[in-house]
């Protein structure tokens, strides 16, 4: 009998993914897709993030805000996803994949991705950055006014451990608030990244070697 893996769930944004990268890389992009100049497509997000009460509503909406008409963006929305997940290797952080991509890691663990946000900004990123070839599970989305922890009840079984790996404090207080000792968060600030190798050794037991962090074997 296979020995059932623990749920680990992955916060997307400044955990498995570059943010203020990608957002850069969004606008380049939208304004390639549109031929729209850089500065135009940065500013109207920037109004836009102004204007509405729960964030960055997305693509769609920008676009319009852009003067993009309702039959043009379709098209659009395509052009726009396939210049992101051009630039998607940089947009995932190394260490992330390399976790992902192990073997050990594998065996025993069972990712999952979360995510909290407006559902289309979201997906764009989520599926522009070419992260979804690692989970066989179908991203959770949290609308913006929703929890993570309210998400994730439905797949979780009763009983069983969890971890969260998160660049946010609150949202493994939360996690552990809801669900008590079976909740293990593991923060990664996103200012400490330095921190992730050992992080996930100590909690996971996960020997993560990442070209080019030789500093990591100094003891
Ligand atoms: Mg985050």
């Amino acid at each position: 009998m296979e020995t059932q893996k623990i749920p680990i769930f992955f916060d997307f944004d400044d955990t498995i993914a570059n943010t203020a990268k990608f957002k850069l890389v969004y606008w380049q992009s939208l304004s390639r897709a549109l031929g729209i100049d850089f500065d135009t497509v940065k500013e109207s997000y920037q109004r836009l993030r102004e204007r509405e009460k729960n964030g960055f509503s997305g693509p769609v909406s920008h676009m319009k805000e852009l003067g993009i008409s309702e039959d043009e963006i379709p098209k659009a929305l395509v052009e726009l996803k396939n210049l992101i997940t051009a630039e998607s290797s940089d947009l995932i952080f190394p260490e992330i994949k390399f976790l992902l991509e192990s073997p050990e890691f594998r065996n025993r663990y069972d990712p999952r991705l979360i995510t909290v946000g407006e559902p289309d900004f979201q997906r764009l990123k989520v599926e522009g950055s070419g992260v979804l070839q690692f989970f066989k599970h179908s991203p959770i989305y949290v609308g913006p006014t929703d929890t993570k922890a309210d998400a994730i009840k439905e797949v979780i079984d009763s009983g069983d451990r969890f971890y969260l790996i998160d660049d946010k404090e609150y949202e493994g207080a939360a996690m552990v608030d809801r669900y008590g000792d079976r909740a293990i968060p593991i923060i990664i600030p996103k200012d400490e990244r330095e921190k992730f190798s050992s992080l996930i050794q100590q909690k996971l037991g996960i020997t993560i070697e990442i070209p080019g962090e030789e500093r990591l074997k100094v003891v």
